[in-house]
């Protein structure tokens, strides 16, 4: 009697299983993008090179053109994308919350993110820096031991500087802008940062630099929901980067954009 009871119930939790595996595949990310014929990627608009705005407002970088090179692969037009601004403080939220269907926003991969994120593979290495006034003698990060430096609140920065330097003082920003304006303002001694972010601020601007070492390695991703809906939408996205890594797009792209 016990073992019929149980191949009963165990042929009911199959086909339980069996009906919910058919409604995944139909619901996925993927089938749901090609449906509505448009893919919403939260993109950074503060932060050049990789995702800032030009003059006419218009979405432009780095991070922009990749998103757009899946939206031809997936869509077959680079045209079906909507840019959904994000900043490193909102956008776990933006892409949790379904407003966005993947980010495209300097994010580094880290061990903590992945927990409750899912990544592409990298598509570039930043490393962590640290940018003073032209004028400052801050030649380390160990010279702002019991002085005031600048971050990004949400980002890669944060959490490592504070178990780096205990006795920094961290004021926080949300966007880089604005990060970068206290540094010039004189709100504190450093600004740190990824390199390529500080250098797309540095370029154009002689009254500050960018001291020689770094401190991380930050490998950008893609970044996407943890579920199994969005799994299919992953793998392809992972494909068509590594035949653009590989066929030498990706390259082409950052020398555009001058990333090294
Ligand atoms: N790559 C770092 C991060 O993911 C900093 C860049 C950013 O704030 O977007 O936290």
């Amino acid at each position: 009697m016990i073992k019929k009871l149980c191949g009963v119930l165990l042929l009911i939790s199959l086909i339980l299983c069996g009906c919910w595996k058919k409604e995944e595949v139909i619901n996925d990310t993927l089938t749901s993008i090609r449906q509505k014929d448009i893919l919403k990627v939260g993109v950074k608009t503060d932060t050049p090179p990789f995702g800032y705005l030009d003059k006419n407002g218009k979405n432009i970088g780095f991070d922009i053109d990749l998103a757009k090179l899946i939206a031809k692969r997936i869509l077959g037009d680079e045209n079906k994308i909507v840019f959904v601004p994000v900043n490193t403080t909102n956008r776990i939220m933006k892409l949790s919350s379904g407003e966005v269907d993947m980010i495209a926003a300097t994010m580094s991969i880290t061990p903590q993110r992945q927990i409750i994120l899912d990544f592409s593979i990298p598509y570039h290495t930043a490393g962590q820096a640290i940018m003073v006034k032209s004028n400052s003698k801050i030649v380390s990060l160990s010279d702002l031991e019991n002085k005031k430096a600048i971050i990004v609140f949400g980002s890669t920065v944060e959490q490592g500087l504070r178990s780096n330097i205990p006795n920094i003082q961290i004021i926080g920003y949300k966007t880089y802008p604005e990060a970068y304006q206290a540094l010039k303002a004189g709100k504190a001694e450093a600004m740190i940062a990824d390199d390529t972010i500080l250098l797309g601020f540095a370029m154009k601007d002689k009254s500050v630099k960018i001291l020689p070492k770094r401190y991380s390695k930050e490998p950008y991703a893609l970044v996407f929901r943890k579920e199994i809906e969005s799994d299919r939408f992953l793998e392809t996205v992972n494909m068509e980067l590594e035949e653009a890594l590989n066929r030498g797009e990706i390259r082409q792209m950052k020398a555009k954009w001058g990333i090294n």
